[in-house]
């Protein structure tokens, strides 16, 4: 059973510590129960009660500490495989919760990615006492743009600084243990990364932002004082924290998505099944057959290629860098799926997913914040698109990956190196995972892939088009998908092949059916680029293939793996 189900969790967790978090972490939300889960959301109110049971728990410390600096406990490491079962549970109940332990995990990064061991020690001292962090990298008026930080640190020429500015949209900013934050010096306008708490005097938490239980705020630093031992890092290697730890922390999104669509599943399902219309369960429509097949089918891919992305995070190095392309793919394409199944479970749920004592109401809310938090869609896309010559033109050669669920600490996330260099990093070859499957789906896709490399080839033999393409970035976000569906697909063998009772081949088969029609949706987009050329809406028409319909398998999935799911979970009232 591949979507995770808090009332039957059993998971493979390497110890039994990691096992008894997770089943703690669902008995505190159990026992909260739906009823005070919403209240609390609808009254907005601080989850003080979350943070003491963490504290209690020591759960962010034992997740969250590098296993150096969590000498006194064998269990405390930083090990993605358990952290993201951790971010699926906080999501599935709530994304609140799981953004104070998402913005946390962001405050951590710049500081574990430094070399000063007076904050890290100091850090893992907070940790164990229950603090919470936050990432200050946004400004008000900069978005995306990091390289406009107004941000001042000011030398006071006898080795201590002043900091001034604001940050704005800074999650836990209201109660951080550190803020760590990011600007520039005055004198050599090098960037500069440094920590500062919230009870200090010259540190002003100006506002909530958002309406919500979370605090996403606007901060001031009036002249702040700050030492040496508060400066993480100084420079390249201030922006390479920035961006480093961007990338551990995105990769969290798409797992909030998931646990998000989870939940909101059950209760789509559930719902459906009981309503009688007409003198007929709504499940025996054909039309919500096909809208919650599509979900779970969707929803079990999402799952998979962010396990399998895991894989890659956790073995990577400075010389298989491949995880720069999977991992803004868990927080692009994984949580743009799930606002694609929360539309078709919304129009199964219908009006009940309005209702104020569904979770489908904050799903509806929360699923669309994944895709524009740490870089846009469009950010990640437009990182993506750096890969593709290399990732269809030059693969190669890799050892197998195999899973990589073992608990251990996952050091090279913090000592990632240079953010540069990414047009020059390889990938294996994806045919390898795609002939290892001969399935009429799967066919069809290897088709459309085959006709992506043809439309390729043909462009970049046309100077013209070449030239006024690459400047335009509303093609080439188009051209991304379609990449990102090649990825998407092998990545998601490459799990299935690993995990071969996890997903049958009519499961593997019945997802490769959206992938088809999906890649067939971004060809016509493609073909009806202003900008397209006559030879490249050619190629782009070949592209559109309809999936091999198969009754009877259709018929044996929404029976035995979505129907059957009915009355599976339900949250304790
Ligand atoms: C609820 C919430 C919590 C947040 N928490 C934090 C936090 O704790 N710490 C923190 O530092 N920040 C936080 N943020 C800020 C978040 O990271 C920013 O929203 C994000 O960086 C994008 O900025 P923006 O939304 O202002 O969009 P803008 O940058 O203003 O973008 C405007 C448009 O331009 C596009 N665009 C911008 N740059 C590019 C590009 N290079 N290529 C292609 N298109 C581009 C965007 O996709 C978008 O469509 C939070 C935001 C929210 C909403």
């Amino acid at each position: 059973m591949i979507l995770l189900n808090p009332k039957k969790h059993n998971r493979y967790y390497p110890d039994q510590k990691s096992r008894e978090i997770m089943l703690k972490t669902i008995d505190f939300f159990e026992s909260k129960g739906k009823g005070k889960l919403k209240a609390d959301d609808h009254a907005r109110v601080w989850y003080a009660d979350f943070l003491d049971f963490v504290k209690k728990e020591k759960i962010f410390a034992t997740l969250l500490t590098p296993s150096t600096y969590g000498l006194e406990d064998p269990d405390f490491r930083w090990d993605t495989w358990r952290n993201c079962e951790f971010n699926e549970i906080l999501a599935f109940y709530a994304l609140h919760y799981w953004y104070t332990w998402q913005v946390s995990i962001l405050g951590l990064g710049p500081i574990w990615m430094s070399q000063n061991e007076e904050v890290k020690k100091k850090t893992a001292q907070l940790l164990r006492e229950g603090g919470i962090f936050a990432f200050g990298l946004s400004e008000k008026e900069h978005g995306a743009d990091i390289y406009s930080t107004e941000m001042k640190l000011a030398s006071q020429g006898d080795g201590t600084y002043r900091a001034s500015g604001r940050k704005y949209y800074i999650g836990n900013a209201n109660k951080a243990a550190l803020v760590s934050t990011l600007g520039k010096m005055t004198d050599s306008g090098e960037f500069v990364f440094f920590v500062v708490g919230t009870t200090h005097g010259k540190y002003e938490c100006v506002k909530n932002i958002v309406n919500v239980q979370s605090y996403v705020a606007e901060y001031a630093l009036h002249d702040y004082p700050i030492y040496e031992s508060d400066i993480l890092s100084k420079g390249q290697d201030a922006w390479d924290a920035a961006l480093n730890t961007v990338n551990v922390g995105k990769y969290n999104l798409g797992w909030a998505s998931i646990g998000i669509c989870t939940h909101a599943f059950y209760e789509a399902i559930n719902h459906a099944a009981n309503r009688v219309l007409y003198g007929k369960h709504v499940t025996d429509f054909p039309h919500i057959k096909q809208l919650l097949t599509d979900a779970y089918c969707r929803l079990v891919a999402m799952k998979a290629f962010a396990l399998r992305a895991s894989d890659y995070m956790r073995t990577a190095s400075a010389e298989d860098r491949r995880y720069l392309l999977y991992n803004p793919m868990v927080k692009m394409k994984v949580t743009t799926q799930g606002e694609e199944v929360i539309n078709l479970l919304w129009d199964v749920i219908a009006a009940k997913g309005f209702e104020k004592d569904t979770y489908f109401e904050i799903a509806t809310r929360d699923i669309r914040a994944l895709p524009k938090l740490e870089g846009t869609v469009h950010v990640n896309m437009a990182l993506i698109i750096k890969f593709m010559r290399n990732y269809f033109f030059d693969p190669g050669r890799f050892p197998d990956i195999p899973r990589v669920a073992e608990g251990k600490n996952d050091d090279f996330l913090f000592n990632q190196g240079p953010t540069k260099g990414l047009s020059k990093i390889q990938f294996h070859d994806y045919n390898l995972a795609y002939r290892s499957v001969d399935l009429p789906n799967v066919n069809l896709f290897k088709k459309q892939i085959e006709i992506l490399r043809e439309f390729l080839i043909a462009s970049a033999g046309d100077a013209a088009a070449a030239g006024e393409q690459a400047r335009d970035i509303d093609f080439l976000l188009t051209l991304g998908e379609l990449f990102t569906l090649v990825a998407y697909g092998q990545l998601f063998i490459e799990f299935r092949n690993l995990n071969r009772g996890e997903v049958s081949d009519e499961l593997l088969e019945q997802i490769f059916d959206f992938l088809v029609r999906d890649f067939a949706k971004y060809a016509l987009q493609l073909y009806s680029k202003v900008s397209s050329t006559p030879k490249q809406m050619e190629i782009s028409m070949k592209m559109i293939l309809k999936p091999v319909p198969d009754r009877a398998r259709f018929e044996r999935i929404w029976k035995n793996q979505v129907f059957a799911l009915v009355e599976d979970y339900r949250m304790n009232d």
